[in-house]
């Protein structure tokens, strides 16, 4: 080989490397999604000023402080289920306002006017971890009633692919390394209370009870094949 051809190799290899870290360093595109549907769309279980005050200024607020957050940090670069995943290592503002950020994300995406049948291998799973769906129900909802203060009550899938029923508080979520039921959840309610207020003051149960009316079980089931797979 000649000195020439070597240093053609030597320059494209360089420059393959240099391009190949240059892609690494692509910052992820997190964004501010659309609400799925009208403000008014739940108006059965959940009315509309509490619909527009709870995605346009509270999920609103967590994503933009989320940005301000990891701005110039390693952050940038990463998924949001990495920065959960080591969340413990980050400031506090991350953790609340990226769990804020993840974690409405999934709540609109798990509502839905249509509603829907809980069916097929969900719903399957689901009575043989707790019985029956109305059992399930009742523990989800325990869950939300017992968590004192603000935080979600939540069903995920562990690392076995088996489901459980848990709670965190404020925006932490059973993606974070800090709490200490971990696993992928396929369904989150939000019990704060600007999540219900409005209509339903203090009566957060009414407001569980109604929630089960605008579940969108087709995106639960999703989230669950995806969660087991
Ligand atoms: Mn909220």
């Amino acid at each position: 080989m000649n000195v020439r051809k070597i240093t053609f190799l030597f320059t494209l290899t360089l420059f393959l490397s240099l391009s190949l870290m240059a892609q690494d360093k692509v910052k992820t595109e997190f964004n501010f999604a659309p609400l799925p549907y009208a403000y008014d769309a739940l108006e059965q279980s959940i009315d509309k000023q509490t619909m527009e005050i709870h995605y346009d200024r509270h999920h609103r607020a967590y994503y933009t402080n989320f940005v301000k957050a990891i701005a110039g940090t390693e952050m940038e670069y990463m998924t949001m289920e990495q920065i959960l995943a080591s969340i413990s290592k980050f400031p506090i503002s991350v953790r609340n306002n990226g769990g804020g950020h993840y974690n409405h994300d999934l709540f609109w995406s798990i509502l839905s006017p249509a509603g829907g049948n809980l069916d097929g291998s969900l719903a399957e799973a689901i009575v043989k971890k707790f019985g029956s769906v109305d059992d399930f129900k009742k523990q989800f909802e325990q869950a939300g009633a017992t968590r004192f203060g603000s935080g979600w009550a939540w069903l995920s899938v562990d690392d076995k692919g088996e489901l459980f029923i848990s709670s965190t508080a404020n925006q932490d979520n059973p993606l974070m390394d800090v709490v200490t039921e971990k696993g992928t959840p396929i369904l989150g309610l939000d019990v704060w209370e600007h999540a219900y207020y409005l209509r339903y003051q203090n009566k957060r149960a009414s407001y569980m009870t109604a929630f089960w009316n605008v579940v969108n079980w087709k995106e639960v089931s999703n989230r669950y094949e995806a969660a087991v797979k």
